[in-house]
């Protein structure tokens, strides 16, 4: 019982590779996390392409963690074998630069920690992670629907509930993908007039199941002028990676409106100058949560029934399950399953 498998990649853009390592032992602060479940994300990609600055290897990724606390390591206070946990892309920070000493350790200057990076990460029967990175998960909440709420889920929801957005307000999602369709969830389930925004009608049906009481077809529609329409948007939450489609909805946020980029955009944004000053309209970034973040957003999601869409696949596939995610295939999460 002294061995456990894990999933590694050995150098930028080598294979996955399915190994038989040592189980660790939590050291001081840390907690070993005997793992269930861990979703495979898209930036899963940085370590399995090297992309990365400074990444040792060999890495086994992963950062939608959700399992059991298995050992707890002298000094990690607060928690106890047996609890059911989960951790996500905060994994870490250094306690020491002028972010973490404001308290905002997602955005830490000198260490940001992020599983499956810096360290181990989820796709192993185990791993160990800081006490302090750990989020309590509901009874009631499967590990495989956790996992993927602790990087997809807390970013939509985090960013969601920090945006300015009030009940009743007009929010759009653009995309309706594995950030899309939570974004959607959480948009409706929040108390917002939610619009999905995405390229042809064949995700109307699903958008409109999932909560939007708006669809709009950016590939025959002008979406700028259809959230116009609609009175303008207090908030569009751009969970696309195109750059494009993020311009071409700029122009539908009304006054005081966000635009609130979670999806790494390949190309250059295009402003308009004039519209941002004449309506005090935003742009801004938002970068996952902190672990009680994670915490509430499993506690929204177990008591609202909000759920990613996943594909379940046993770790020893994790490669066809990355591929799955990689090419798009995916409806909309693949998650990994260890058995334990
Ligand atoms: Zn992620
Ligand atoms: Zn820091």
């Amino acid at each position: 019982m002294s061995k456990m498998r894990a999933v590694q990649v050995t150098r930028p853009n080598g294979p996955f590779e399915i190994v038989e390592r040592e189980i660790p032992e939590p050291a001081v602060g840390l907690v070993r996390i005997k793992i269930e479940a861990c979703g495979i994300c898209h930036s899963d990609a940085v370590t399995k392409e090297g992309t990365w600055p400074g990444i040792q290897y060999p890495r086994v990724p992963g950062h939608e963690i959700a399992g059991i606390v298995d050992a707890v390591g002298t000094g990690a206070a607060g928690w106890t074998a047996g609890q059911r946990v989960g951790v996500g892309w905060h994994g870490g920070h250094c306690g020491y630069c002028d972010s973490c000493r404001r308290g905002d350790f997602v955005t830490c200057q000198v260490a940001p920690q992020i599983p499956g990076i810096a360290y181990d990460g989820g796709y192993a029967e185990y791993m160990i992670a800081p006490a302090g990175t750990l989020a309590l998960i509901p009874e009631g909440l499967s590990a495989v629907d956790a996992g993927p709420l602790m990087c997809a889920g807390v970013t939509t929801f985090n960013s969601l509930r920090n945006s300015g957005a009030r009940p009743g307000d007009l929010v759009a999602i653009l995309g309706v993908g594995g950030l899309g369709h939570l974004g959607i969830q959480f948009a409706a389930k929040m108390g917002f007039k939610t619009v999905a925004i995405a390229r042809g009608i064949e995700k109307e049906p699903l958008a409109r199941k999932l909560g939007a009481s708006h669809y709009i077809d950016s590939q025959t529609h002008d979406p700028a002028a259809e959230l116009l329409n609609l009175g303008g948007a207090k908030v569009v939450l751009a969970t696309v990676t195109s750059g494009k489609a993020m311009s071409a909805a700029l122009g539908g946020l009304g006054v005081n409106g966000k635009l609130v980029i979670l999806g790494a955009a390949d190309a250059a944004l295009e402003i308009n100058a004039f519209f941002m000053i004449g309506g005090r309209r935003s742009i801004m970034g938002w970068p996952s949560g902190s672990s009680i973040d994670s915490q509430d957003t499993l506690a929204f999601s177990k008591l609202t029934g909000v759920r990613a869409m996943t594909q379940v696949f046993p770790l020893e596939r994790a490669a066809d399950g990355y591929e799955h995610m990689m090419s798009g295939r995916a409806r909309f999460r693949a998650v990994l399953t260890t058995g334990r």
